[in-house]
């Protein structure tokens, strides 16, 4: 059955229509932020009183939290983190292109995209463009819903390894997206009409196709979540309102959402969750409160991040690829995600505060790991572990085809996860 809370499956779907990027995502993100009565925390913070409601962006980026009167120098944090981005196709700097008489843009895969995923569907454009504006370069966001953009599939008839070998596809030759007939604007020719700009102050992008289906419920009982991005803006806009709640009764600890760009490619950027972004805040808070390094040391050893990221559901055509003891369903509560080589930062400490923040939200919890002989993935957690020294349990909601242009999860799994995040986040 339908839950009818404010992270229903039916608003999530909302808020992942809105975000066709990292950078819409967080722009999303702050519209939520601002109606809960935040406010962005600039290069003037530190002078303010530190007590409220705060975040601070940076491109596909952002972490807010609140503090309250009643936290001190060494209190502790609670910190859920997510990630902004997911694989994609990302247009080339040079990216104008002619083939058989249709002009096609060039792309790069972001990440590790299905790539079969990405063809014959209908595709939009968005992203940020930096253009020169009185001699300065400023970072405007656009977004094109229009289906100008299609990566055609080879006919079968012209595919004999098809049949064989099944689909093989060269990431340079056989993803490029056509546009149009021939007669085409150049790519930056179109962003300055986009923009209302001159083409010669268009400097540089980063533009990215999106499927145009919107996110829907779907099945029988319509107890499925289909959409794009699910991996991993589900997360983010489910611990945003997790926040968002506790923020009119805070616990003896300091929440936080944190959420980074790049986790797709190895979280090393300066908006990762391998770099100081979360980090900085963090000091920046220690700081207002006149914490002492003893301070920061006792705060730290309570502390304790969330790496909310999606969970793989066991898909019932491939029970195989699963371990037979560690069945994950969906809609059958959130998973706690285990690896002994630390491609999760879930430790037996952690993984109980997990569970006991599952009995306290009345909610059932499922176990991830992985077969011994099938790779996982990665997430934040094991970077934000080593970059902070803060303890990290890996969690997160069941889905199916991770990674696909089109994704699932269970329509009921978000609010049992901000149910267990907003125990973690009061406490
Ligand atoms: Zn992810």
């Amino acid at each position: 059955m339908q839950t009818s809370g404010w992270s229903s499956a039916r608003t999530l779907c909302a808020d992942l229509d809105a975000s066709p990027t990292p950078y819409h995502a967080v722009t999303r993100a702050i519209e939520h932020l601002d109606a809960a009565g935040f406010h962005e925390a600039t290069e003037t913070w530190e002078t303010q009183n530190p007590a409220g409601r705060w975040y601070f962006r940076d491109g596909g980026a952002l972490v807010a939290w609140v503090v309250s009167a009643d936290h001190h120098a060494s209190s502790p944090f609670r910190v859920v983190g997510a990630h902004t981005d997911s694989p994609n196709l990302r247009i080339k700097p040079v990216p104008d292109l002619e083939s058989a008489g249709l002009s096609q843009l060039g792309v790069e895969v972001y990440g590790g995209a299905l790539t079969n995923s990405w063809l014959d569907r209908d595709l939009g454009l968005a992203g940020r463009v930096v253009a020169v504006e009185a001699g300065e370069p400023r970072t405007f966001l656009f977004r094109d819903n229009r289906p100008i953009l299609r990566v055609p599939q080879l006919a079968i008839h012209l595919d004999e390894d098809f049949r064989r070998s099944g689909l093989n596809l060269n990431r340079q030759r056989h993803l490029v997206p056509v546009w149009s007939t021939g007669s085409a604007p150049t790519f930056t020719q179109y962003l300055a009409d986009q923009l209302s700009l001159d083409p010669e102050a268009v400097l540089s992008w980063d533009a990215m196709a999106f499927d145009l289906t919107p996110a829907t419920l779907a099945g029988l009982n319509e107890e499925f979540l289909v959409s794009a991005r699910i991996d991993n803006q589900l997360s983010c806009f489910v611990a945003l309102r997790s926040l968002v709640q506790v923020a009119d009764e805070p616990g003896p600890s300091i929440p936080v959402v944190a959420l980074f760009d790049h986790e797709e490619v190895g979280s090393v950027s300066t908006t990762g969750a391998a770099s100081p972004f979360l980090r900085r805040q963090l000091e920046r808070i220690w700081r207002v409160l006149g914490a002492s390094a003893a301070d920061v040391y006792q705060s730290c050893a309570k502390s304790l991040v969330v790496s909310a990221d999606g969970a793989h559901a066991t898909h019932p055509n491939y029970p195989e690829r699963h371990d037979p003891e560690h069945t994950v369903e969906l809609n059958g509560g959130p998973v706690l995600k285990v690896n002994a080589n630390q491609r999760y930062a879930t430790d037996a400490t952690t993984a109980a505060r997990f569970e006991l923040a599952c009995r306290r939200a009345e909610v059932p919890m499922q176990r991830f790991v992985s077969r011994g002989d099938v790779a996982c993935g990665s997430t934040i957690g094991p970077a934000a572990a080593g970059e902070l020294g803060i303890a990290v349990v890996d969690a997160g909601i069941a889905q199916l085809a991770m990674h696909s242009a089109r994704e699932m999860a269970g329509a009921d799994d978000p609010q049992r996860f901000a149910d267990v995040l907003r125990v973690l986040l009061g406490q």
